[in-house]
């Protein structure tokens, strides 16, 4: 017994009261699964908490194996069976941590078998074929987990002997077959200077062992990492009795999802392999049956079995089992991996079916596959050929290209390489080839194979079981059942929503919201308290963030509004002007096109706040690169072409090299820029009273107007150009005729803005926090180069746990927010506040911003839908917190 007073090893019937992170998952499911009555075969649990002593101590807890033994002996009780007895128990030990990690850790079946006990098991089952076949599987488990012996070297030697017998089918080996497989595998193990062990009880030692270790094997660490996955909650180890799929045509194995994982829609979905063990239809090798074709009896059962699942598990669950001689047993069960897609029409439809709240439904989506419902499909306007198809295992279409090998795919895909990885089946060894890839296109495998299951937890388009793929990985290409031949490094395109491959890369539409998304993101919004706005600068995005429930534009970036190459020259004319009058002319020629901009948005908003920030130029953005402009104009030299082009082009390189700034990024950008040329602001402001009156006066309504100075870190500052501001705005509404209310604000996105905001807010109106600017002053982390120079290497060696750019910086760039935020309604009780960097639209920052009490985030289009879920689930997490103080 470990010390300490908590037994660590339990049978399915004590273990009731305990969670998933006591008993793993699987452990989990099997316990409750057997408390509600569901034909589940007896087994025991070894708690997580023996792992993390093994990783603790390096050493199997004290007195372990003598927990197991005793835990062991009840199931012998149970059973009438004996673990290398005259009637044989045989158990399968399988892994099972808290989050599922499908396929990454190990397992041992049929383990209590030797050379003596699968003569019994022959003659007790009458199937010699059968127990040899067992036994083959057992030294293959064996071989792979205990000793590390790579899987392909059996599967080498079967492959050898099918072809030998003139089979093609594992199941169509004979007994004699088998037989021999049986030493030629040991024959393996042997080659490793081991003997399989005999004794039943050495033999489970040993794979609770493997299992332990099996935690940290490669594949497993990387899942983990990928998942964000703590290391540290061990995984729980199940011994449970065996029963067999694989003896005879009444038995088989399967794979049942209660809904369908791909679309949602409320019917039993799965897959079955009749004379097969478990592993066979998760492994993808044979294809199996779709649950719909299997016999009607069985159906019915599979049917009640789900419906009983889901009452109590409240959630569509994936469940393994077995059918041992027309007896159906459970295996497994867990709360299915599914489509975005799937996953929200589930949630709607529970709570339409009254099994669970709104509440719960809103908390059950990840706000991240919120996102992935806004996947691209294939322009359905455009006729594609398709050169093959498959099974359409997860939704979405890409285009990259074609890489053959996982190690190759990791590679190009780390370097960021589009890329998309064709292999005959995946296995877990080839995640971190997934992970880099696009998309995933496989020849063997069904709906429940791993590279389909992998797929769709990750989001990423994928065709499996491609029958007539021929991969020809050496040489490689691969060809299709067309006749198309790929090669390695050719473009091809995925559409995982048809299960179809094109060559090239094929057009592709942005996606729609569907009913069901609407209806949860409308449920989102009755219970969210922050306002969600847009990041948008043109009438087209703030249309799309209409679309997508912006309920403002939290931030219309006026510089980016010149990006257009027609707008970007006179831009750089107005940048390169010497004199303040050619400045100015530069910049009454960009008026026009920014009063269309603005009507354009207000018209979009009407009703609605729109802010618009004034230019915040970073120089250096807007100019073209000293050495391509050198360039350039060597050539129209030597070409003989002088005239203005070549002249402008000088023009502008005497102002490149003049404008040079050391620390662009902190340099003559932002309201500083202003101070320096303040028409830049008077002009800005005039369009922009100037569109919402003009939009005012066409359709009666307009949209509120509030204007934003950028990088403020002086109140001085704010005095200074609030008179441009007011002045520009009296003179047009004079003009006009006509009177408009709007709100002047600062962005609050230096530290010493944040520390000085009390007196900020006596001058401005609204706060609006620019989290980008604000972590690179914090940090003092350049954020155009930081990310790409040296994060990666903060992130591995845990230096700092995600990069600020990404999740905010609650410690030390949220404290400031903090600051700013107390002070600033300290000086103007009510001031406004939200957020306009890019952490608006991502959840973790979102419920710091709800528990600081921001008004509104803001962010970009395709996270809109996010924020709404992430702002919903921020307020019913901060409900949950204040009932538990
Ligand atoms: C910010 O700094 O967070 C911000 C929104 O402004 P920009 O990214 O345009 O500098
Ligand atoms: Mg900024």
């Amino acid at each position: 017994m470990v010390d300490g007073p908590m037994p660590v090893v339990h049978l399915f019937e004590e273990a009731k009261a305990l969670d998933k992170f006591v008993l793993g998952g699987k452990g989990y499911g099997l316990v409750q699964m057997a408390a509600i009555g569901l034909p589940v075969p007896p087994g025991i649990v070894i708690t997580t908490a023996a792992c993390k002593e093994y990783y603790k101590t390096g050493v199997v807890p004290r007195g372990l194996f003598e927990e197991v033994k005793a835990k062991v002996a009840r199931l012998e009780k149970e059973t009438g069976k004996k673990l290398g007895g005259e009637s044989p128990l045989l158990v399968s030990v399988r892994s099972g941590a808290p989050f599922s990690m499908p396929g990454m850790m190990d397992t041992i079946l049929n383990l209590g078998l030797n050379d003596q006990v699968v003569k019994r098991l022959a003659q007790l089952t009458g199937d010699e074929r059968f127990a040899f076949d067992a036994y083959r599987r057992l030294l293959q488990m064996y071989g792979k987990t205990a000793l590390g012996i790579d899987s392909q070297e059996f599967e080498a030697i079967l492959d050898t002997r099918k072809k030998q017998s003139g089979v093609e089918l594992d199941s169509k080996l004979s007994a004699e077959d088998l037989r021999q497989l049986v030493d030629e595998f040991k024959d393996v193990i042997r080659a490793r200077g081991e003997e399989f062990p005999q004794d039943p009880w050495k033999q489970l030692e040993t794979a609770v062992v493997s299992v332990f270790r099996s935690w940290e094997n490669p594949r497993a660490r990387e899942y983990r990492r990928y998942y964000k996955i703590a290391d540290d909650i061990g995984t729980a180890v199940n011994i449970q009795v065996m029963v067999f799929g694989n003896l005879g045509e009444d038995s088989g194995s399967g794979v049942g999802f209660t809904r369908n994982p791909s679309t949602g829609e409320k019917s039993l979905f799965g897959e079955f392999l009749s004379n097969a063990q478990g592993e066979d239809v998760v492994a993808g090798t044979r294809t199996p049956i779709g649950i719909e074709t299997v016999d009607l009896h069985l159906r019915d059962q599979l049917q009640q079995v789900a419906k009983t699942l889901e009452r109590h598990f409240r959630d569509m669950q994936d469940f393994e089992f077995t059918v041992e001689r027309g007896r159906l047993y459970l295996l497994q069960t867990r709360n299915g991996k599914r489509t975005a897609q799937a996953a929200v029409k589930i949630a709607v439809d529970m709570v339409q079916e009254g099994l669970i709240r709104k509440e719960e439904a809103v908390a059950r989506l990840d706000p991240d596959d919120a996102e992935r419902l806004l996947h691209r499909t294939i322009d359905p306007r455009v006729k594609v050929k398709p050169i093959a198809k498959g099974l359409n295992a997860s939704p979405g279409a890409t285009w990259g290209k074609v890489v053959l090998d996982t190690d190759e795919a990791a590679s190009l895909g780390g370097k960021g390489e589009k890329i998309i990885l064709v292999r005959p089946e995946t296995t877990p060894e080839d995640i971190k080839g997934v992970i880099a890839s696009q998309g995933v296109l496989t020849a063997r495998g069904g709906m429940t194979s791993h590279a389909a299951v992998v797929a769709r937890g990750m989001g990423k388009p994928a065709v499996v079981g491609c029958g007539g793929l021929k991969l020809h990985p050496t040489e490689g290409y691969f060809e299709t059942e067309t006749g198309a031949k790929v090669k390695a490094g050719d473009v091809i395109t995925l559409d995982g929503t048809s299960g179809t491959v094109m060559l090239g890369e094929v057009p592709m539409v942005e996606p729609q919201l569907t009913t069901e998304f609407r209806t949860l993101l409308g449920w989102a919004d009755e219970i969210r308290r922050l306002g969600v706005y847009a990041n948008a600068d043109t009438p087209e995005a703030a249309a799309r963030a209409r679309d997508f429930g912006a309920e403002g534009i939290g931030l219309c970036r006026t510089e980016r509004m010149f990006n257009a190459p027609d707008r970007l020259k006179i831009m750089q004319d107005m940048i390169s002007a010497d004199s303040i009058e050619a400045k100015s002319a530069a910049l009454r020629k960009l008026i026009p096109f920014q009063l269309n901009d603005f009507r354009g948005i207000f018209k979009e908003m009407r009703g609605k706040p729109v802010i618009v920030r004034l230019l915040d130029l970073p120089l250096h953005e807007f100019l073209p690169e000293e050495p391509r402009l050198l360039e350039e104009i060597a050539t129209m030299k030597k070409d003989g072409r002088e005239g203005p082009e070549l002249q402008r082009r000088e023009r502008l390189l005497v102002k490149v090299r003049q404008l040079s700034e050391h620390n662009p990024m902190l340099g003559h950008r932002g309201c500083r820029l202003a101070v320096t040329f303040p028409e830049m602001y008077d002009v800005q402001v005039e369009a922009i009273i100037r569109a919402a009156i003009e939009v005012r006066r066409e359709s009666g309504d307009t949209a509120e107007v509030f204007i934003m100075l950028p990088l403020v870190s002086e109140v001085e500052e704010v005095v200074f150009l609030r008179k441009v501001v007011d002045a520009a705005a009296e003179r047009t509404m004079k003009d006009m005729g006509e009177r408009i209310e709007y709100k002047v604000g600062t962005m609050i996105e230096t530290p010493r803005a944040a520390l000085t905001a009390g007196e900020i807010a006596k001058q401005a109106e609204f706060f609006s926090f620019g989290t980008n600017d604000l972590t690179q002053a914090t940090f003092a982390f350049s954020r155009d180069d930081v990310e790409a120079k040296f994060m990666a290497k903060y992130l591995e060696e845990k230096i700092l746990p995600v990069s600020p750019f990404e999740v905010l910086d609650a410690t030390g760039v949220g404290r400031l927010i903090e600051i700013a935020v107390n002070d600033g309604r300290k000086a103007r009780p009510g001031l406004e506040v939200g957020i306009c960097g890019e952490h608006g639209g991502e959840p973790r920052s979102i419920e710091f911003f709800n528990k600081v009490g921001l008004d509104y985030v803001s962010c970009s289009g395709f996270r809109i839908p996010v924020a709404r879920l992430a702002a919903a689930q921020a307020t019913i997490a901060s409900r949950k917190s204040s009932s538990t103080v």
